[in-house]
């Protein structure tokens, strides 16, 4: 087994000399060494060793239609377009900024693309996979350049999430009346109070700040007035913050937390939403956990519970407080320390509150 191994590692190796030797389509400064679109929609990428890459999405503009593109360290020396087909509009190769290689894929208008549960998954040092959009079989040719070697074993060492810039973003999110509704967000914990500490030292104090900030810019965007119980590493007891959100008639509270089980057992991941009581903190609730159990795959669904914690007992409005993840879990810790998986947990309790108070009209 072991000796088998070695000999195909060796063989592909020398094979791989020989290939780049002659066919090598890219500067050898890229990352991108080659890629295919194939015609059921996968995106196969090869790349340098352990190359880091970045994933975005943005709807389609003016200028342009949707597109998906993905950043490799590295310039290529001939950028270029090539025409595509079927639902694929055309795919680019370019250097957006110094030292950056970008692959875009433009689909054609008029294309429903829906791309929030799109991961790019290292499937071993080299290559790189994506599964783009649920497209017809064969609705479109596959394009491609260089070759492939990918080895039989498949060995996952990591996935990415598809980053969205914002604009796009936000155009996707339920619009709800202007200036109507006035929401008060409460990161967890703070200051001293570090909350749970999990993997590597991941503070849940700073990740639920974090969140709390992009959720807040969110729906400020959206034309919704939030009003933060902290904005920075305080020490806020838990009275104030209650006495914020009902001496100002919020309209609905929103407390974020992230878990750590007890033993910090690893194998712990998951996602829940408490209410303490009435249709609307639970319909608050369900919008919500509804949303983040979507941008987090593979974490157990803990569901919509009652919860006695003072916050929701003692505010006057319909309120929620969501639990995004362990930070004491493998899964959950090691993707809330990313800042692309918070904006997207940050998007999705945003896009869970504007649910409801759309509903709330
Ligand atoms: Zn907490």
């Amino acid at each position: 087994m072991r000796k088998n191994y070695f000999i195909n590692l060796f063989k592909l190796a020398s094979l791989f000399c020989v290939l780049n030797l002659f066919n090598l389509p890219l500067k050898s400064s890229s990352a991108l060494a080659a890629w295919a679109l194939k015609s059921n929609g996968v995106l196969e990428l090869r790349t340098k060793s352990d190359a880091k890459l970045k994933a975005y999405f943005q709807k389609a503009n003016k200028l342009y239609g949707d597109r998906f593109w993905v950043d490799f360290k590295g310039e290529l020396s001939n950028p270029r377009t090539i025409k595509g087909n079927g639902p694929i509009k055309e795919i680019r190769l370019g250097k957006p900024k110094r030292g950056l290689t970008r692959l875009v894929i433009e689909f054609a208008a008029n294309k429903k693309i829906n791309p929030h549960n799109w991961k790019l998954i290292g499937i071993d040092k080299n290559n790189w996979r994506i599964k783009l959009a649920p497209f017809p079989r064969n609705s479109f040719q596959t394009i491609s350049e260089g070759n492939f070697l990918s080895s039989n074993k498949f060995k996952k060492r990591s996935d990415y999430f598809v980053n969205f810039k914002n604009n796009s973003s936000l155009a996707n999110l339920p619009n709800v009346k202007k200036n109507k509704f006035y929401v008060v967000i409460d990161p967890g914990h703070g200051g001293p109070d570090s909350g749970a500490i999990g993997i590597g030292g991941l503070r849940e104090t700073d990740v639920v700040l974090d969140v709390s900030k992009i959720v807040t810019n969110i729906l400020n965007k959206k034309g919704v007035k939030v009003k933060m119980t902290r904005t920075n590493e305080i020490d806020l007891d838990l009275r104030p913050r209650v006495s914020m959100a009902n001496d100002t008639n919020a309209d609905i509270f929103v407390s974020i937390h992230a878990n750590a089980s007890v033993g910090k057992k690893r194998n712990i991941n998951g996602l829940e939403t408490f209410y303490y009581s009435g249709w609307k903190g639970r319909l608050l609730a369900e919008k919500i956990q509804k949303q983040i159990v979507k941008v987090s795959p593979g974490s157990p669904d803990r569901g919509v519970r009652r919860g006695s914690y003072f916050v929701l007992k003692q505010t006057n409005m319909p309120a929620a407080l969501v639990e995004i993840g362990f930070v004491t879990g493998r899964l959950d810790g090691s993707r809330l320390s990313k800042d692309m998986h918070r904006e997207r947990v940050a998007y999705s309790i945003a896009r869970g509150i504007l649910e409801y108070l759309e509903r709330m009209g």
